[in-house]
């Protein structure tokens, strides 16, 4: 390969966990792009002038996740049609006059991972979603889009689901609440989009099981169902309380978000660097990663 032409970044809080860096190496590799691609640690009240500093010193693009996906939209200059309906940007376009493009990666690459590397249908199933911040924000049209019966959207902060579920009302059969409220019956599909499991414990599951049995300790026979699907968007040790639960309530399908994160890597690529890289060795690689790596 040749020198690298310009920087790259993921930029979150925390960040020592993203394994961003090491995926866009091997699409380097792969597709024999020069790149330098690095983790940077913004503070929490400091983003924007990390991200300043990172293009005037020569980053061309980066990646955004949590807790900065929302404010990364509100720092972009032009955003992409998916991005401006997400209200949260994932991959930035950093162009030599100082101007940004904001783009959204992340709800491309979920459906990717569920429909083709899980060979999963959507279409007429009934979804939970748990979590409302920015990666909830990205998914929930890309879902919708592939039509399902119901989603519904649980969250902590039942606010942050209601105006979610409300902004994409036109887009199909969705409803917002609290961890509180019960919705109707039974899930095909749970997904995780909080961020619950990075912080190491998962109270989240005391209310999903309350959510789901109405507060019963243990999920009557049959309420989720023998082809419930439970899908962490989290990946390594932070999604592993979430699938541990899913495989105590006998879910058929039981998988972490190491193929969405390789997907919606592989779009930011091909939006940097105009080719789409090849994504199931890396998938397969970056699993035997992070299980010898126990992260
Ligand atoms: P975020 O914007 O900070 O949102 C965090 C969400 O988690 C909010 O809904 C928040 O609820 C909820 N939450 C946090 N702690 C909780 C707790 N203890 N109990 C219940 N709910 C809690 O984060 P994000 O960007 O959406 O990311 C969410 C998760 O998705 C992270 O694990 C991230 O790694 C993962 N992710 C993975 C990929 C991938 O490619 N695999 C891509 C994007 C995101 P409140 O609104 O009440 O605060």
């Amino acid at each position: 390969m040749s020198e690298p032409t310009g920087r790259y970044a993921v930029f979150g809080n925390p960040i020592a966990h993203s394994r961003s860096p090491w995926i866009h190496r091997r699409f380097a590799e792969q597709t024999g792009r020069p790149l330098h691609y690095e983790a940077i640690l913004a503070p929490r009240e400091g983003f924007a002038a990390a991200l300043d500093a990172f293009q005037a010193e020569g980053g061309r693009g980066a990646n955004v996740t949590l807790p900065f996906k929302e404010e990364a939209w509100r720092l972009c200059d032009e955003r992409t049609a998916r991005a401006e309906r997400a209200g949260a940007v994932n991959t930035l376009v950093l162009r030599d006059d100082g101007t940004r493009l904001g783009d959204n990666t992340d709800g491309v690459g979920l459906v990717r991972d569920l429909t083709v590397n899980l060979g999963l249908a959507l279409t007429g199933r009934r979804i939970l979603l748990l979590g409302a911040g920015g990666a909830a924000r990205g998914i929930l049209a890309p879902l919708l889009g592939e039509h399902p019966a119901a989603l519904h959207i649980a969250n902590r902060t039942a606010e942050r689901a209601l105006r979610l579920a409300a902004e994409a009302r036109g887009l199909g059969p969705v409803s917002g609440g609290g961890l509180d409220q019960r919705p109707d019956l039974p899930f095909d599909l749970v997904l995780n989009a909080t961020s619950a499991g990075i912080a190491g414990a998962l109270p989240i599951l005391h209310f999903v099981d309350a959510l789901i049995t109405g507060a019963l300790p243990t999920l009557p026979d049959g309420l989720l169902g023998p082809d419930v699907v439970c899908y962490d968007l989290a990946y390594g040790v932070a999604s592993r309380p979430f699938l541990l639960w899913a495989q105590g309530q006998g879910a058929r399908v039981v998988s972490d978000g190491t193929g969405m994160l390789v997907e919606q890597a592989a779009e930011s690529f091909a939006i940097w660097h105009g080719v789409r890289p090849q994504t199931t060795g890396v998938i397969a690689a970056l699993r035997r990663e992070l299980a010898a790596g126990s992260g």
